[in-house]
């Protein structure tokens, strides 16, 4: 029998994806990782279960206890999958301005959500800091305690992509893998790839596809944080070195406007059948920077972060697009809504 013990063990071994427009148009093999086939449908499933396996081995966690994070969305799913099958619960702090479908996502992963006032990271009301709080107060009066899974600076999300993706990209395509590219949030899917790829093929290229509004493509090229502009990608884009980018530094980095990540998700789901969030538009873009850079005849990866309908409401919303000036596809601006 090919069976899974639990559904944690769907987690990770995901499919790479030759990407047919990206790769014609720079004479590169260009690769998606298929990190939206995991089974919280997100890249961040590896991260939940690595942080919670961690804590587990430390005994910072309880059977019962109860698992604490401020985050948007995927990190938050992945969380509430694996407490359901490890036996904790879950608390998501969450900035109250977040959509609705995220939040309803999270609900129907099991999830109880707090909703706090959006407030910048410099304020301690701030949904992350609301967070630490939170599992503070609740290790002290839960009977099986509580625990802050601290995403940004909890470094066993790092490794959960030095001891798994990396290795599955290098494994996946025999060693030939010349470049990887993609954005950072915690920045613990850049860094652990890049620590394991480099350890395994030393010359290979890292870059850093960073979009509007984050400040590392600034830090990593003039050695200061600073950013400008604004993104309507959810989930990366950075203002500070968190713990789990310590000690990394990419050989190259590149910004992307949205208008070049928004036309990659647009034309992926079109002409590949690959229906994508925006951070996976950000990543593609990257990659074909990448190719340029390196030029033809080289191998190039990136993550396909998560899937469309977490967006349904913005990055699919006609009218979200022309608010934010951005180009909207026939097939999107053609839709009638069901009358024709
Ligand atoms: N894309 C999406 C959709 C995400 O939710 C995240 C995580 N915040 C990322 C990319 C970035 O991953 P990481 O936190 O490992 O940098």
């Amino acid at each position: 029998m090919q069976t899974k013990s639990n559904v944690l063990a769907a987690i990770g071994n995901t499919p790479l994806i030759r990407l047919a427009r990206a790769s014609e148009e720079t004479g590169c093999t260009i690769l998606g990782k298929a990190e939206f086939l995991n089974p919280g449908l997100s890249v961040k499933d590896r991260a939940a279960l690595s942080i919670v396996q961690d804590a587990e081995a430390k005994g910072l966690i309880r059977p019962g206890g109860t698992i604490v994070e401020g985050t948007a969305g995927n990190t938050g799913i992945g969380l509430a999958l694996v407490a359901a099958v490890r036996g904790y619960r879950t608390v998501i702090v969450i900035p109250e301005t977040q959509s609705a479908e995220k939040k309803e996502t999270l609900r129907l992963a099991g999830a109880r959500l707090v909703e706090v006032p959006a407030v910048p990271f410099a304020n301690p009301n701030n949904y992350v800091h609301a967070a630490r709080r939170l599992a503070e107060k609740l290790a002290a009066t839960e009977p099986a305690g509580a625990f802050f899974a601290d995403q940004f600076d909890n470094v066993a999300n790092r490794r959960a992509h030095v001891e798994h993706t990396g290795p599955e990209i290098f494994e996946q395509t025999d060693g030939a893998v010349d470049g990887f590219v993609c954005a950072c949030g915690t920045g613990g899917t850049l860094a652990g790839i890049a620590e394991a790829l480099r350890a395994k093929k030393p010359g290979v290229t890292i870059a850093l596809s960073d979009p509007d509004g984050s400040a590392l493509h600034a830090y990593y090229t003039t050695g200061t944080l600073k950013a400008e502009g604004s993104s309507i990608t959810e989930g990366i884009g950075q203002g500070r070195v968190t713990k789990n980018l310590e000690g990394f530094k990419p050989d190259v980095s590149f910004r992307i406007p949205d208008t070049e990540a928004v036309a990659q998700v647009f034309q992926l789901m079109q002409e590949e059948g690959l229906s994508l969030g925006g951070s996976s538009g950000i990543n593609v873009a990257g990659a074909i920077r990448l190719a340029r850079h390196l030029g033809p005849g080289h191998t190039i990866v990136t993550i396909l972060c998560d899937g469309a309908a977490r967006y349904a409401s913005k990055l699919f919303n006609p009218s979200f697009l022309r608010e934010k000036g951005l180009p909207t596809p026939d097939w999107l601006a053609a839709d009638t809504g069901g009358t024709l």
